[in-house]
């Protein structure tokens, strides 16, 4: 029966949402098979997950404190991770498909020489782990059983929902057996991106704009509606590529994957490669005054117009319902 290690990620003493998604999820699949589920936590200065853990579903919280977890380093936080496995041997390790997991998982994986599955968006337990990941840029899925010791599984962020199972998780340390002389290269600064956005790949509700709101004056509109929901703003890789966005905006296979509640599409034609990256967003709104454009065929609600005139009428309507 599984036991199943959460890396509890943080940034500046943020926990990462997908974090309390991974262990609700794991517990759901430890109360049906047996097992235990475990959050892993690295941190710099004395901090308490406990509570938010236990109540998401962690049987057990192991924490590591070292003043080099102040911010992220590939290979000191791979040694941490590594010398947790070796030593409690956990069957499954879910990390947040997040930059920093996305950089992490295989990292571990191939330190363990243990199976990696990336970008996954289903676990299930058939005398294994079988992983559900999207393939041919999110138009089927493929189920993967591994084999091994020990799986390190990337999980997307919102791929799974928030449980409150409730407990109280056991506190636990570990020792990381940081070897920083043995570290190859050494993270001397961090750039990080401007603040007060919110984020994009953990975003509740995401509304982009594409080639169809005609110029960089116009995506204010798609700004509008997103702070009319308190979403995270995106944008196709063709209004990215023409400079009217920034690049940190751009949704889809060569951007960033997002699989929000609540996915709302202007003047997006839906290009596989757009798809990729939100097609498993829980409820999909497109708005193009083209009928035929492909992005419908992907819509749960597809309004043909133009967005010039929806986008101000829909920002209204959001504004008033949010007002109550
Ligand atoms: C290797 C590779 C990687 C790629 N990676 C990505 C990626 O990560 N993300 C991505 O998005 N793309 C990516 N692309 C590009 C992708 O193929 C498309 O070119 C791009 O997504 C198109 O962007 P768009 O939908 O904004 O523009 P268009 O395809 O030009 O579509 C604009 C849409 O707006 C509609 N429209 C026009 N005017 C209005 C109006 N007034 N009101 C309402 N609707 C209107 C039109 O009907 C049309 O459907 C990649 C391509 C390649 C080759």
């Amino acid at each position: 029966m599984p036991n199943i290690a959460v890396f509890i990620e943080q940034r500046a003493g943020q926990i990462k949402k997908v974090a309390w998604q991974m262990l609700s999820e794991a517990r759901k699949l430890t109360d049906a098979h047996g097992g235990e589920v475990w959050g892993v936590h690295l941190h710099a200065a004395s901090c308490n997950v406990n509570e938010d853990a236990g109540k998401h579903g962690a049987h057990k919280v192991f924490t590591a404190e070292a003043a080099e977890f102040d911010r992220y380093d590939s290979e000191l936080w791979t040694q941490a991770m590594a010398a947790f496995i070796n030593e409690h041997k956990p069957d499954v390790v879910l990390v947040g498909s997040t930059a920093m997991g996305k950089d992490l998982a295989p990292r571990l994986a191939a330190r363990l020489k243990a199976a990696c599955v990336s970008d996954a968006v289903g676990l299930s337990w058939d005398g294994g782990l079988v992983v559900r990941r999207p393939v041919f840029a999110g138009k089927c899925y493929a189920d993967v059983a591994t084999r091994g010791d020990v799986a390190v599984v990337g999980i997307r962020p919102n791929a799974f929902a928030l449980a409150e199972t409730g407990g109280a998780a056991e506190a636990a340390t570990f020792s990381p057996g940081l070897d920083a002389g043995a570290a190859k290269a050494k993270v001397s600064a961090v750039e990080t991106a401007a603040a007060g956005q919110i984020s994009l790949t953990e975003a509740e509700v995401v509304v982009s704009g594409g080639r169809g709101i005609k110029g960089p004056e116009n995506y204010a509109m798609i700004e509008k509606l997103a702070e009319a929901f308190g979403a995270a703003s995106g944008a196709s890789r063709a209004i990215v590529d023409a400079g009217w966005v920034d690049y940190s905006h751009q949704v889809g296979q060569t951007g960033k994957t997002v699989a929000p509640n609540l996915y709302v599409a202007c003047g997006i034609s839906g290009a596989i490669q757009h798809l990729a990256g939100m097609s498993s967003s829980k409820c999909i709104v497109a708005i193009n005054k083209d009928a035929a454009a492909p992005i419908f065929k992907v819509a749960d609600y597809g309004i043909a117009g133009d967005v010039f005139e929806v986008l101000p009428a829909l920002t209204e309507a959001v504004q008033e319902i949010k007002k109550g």
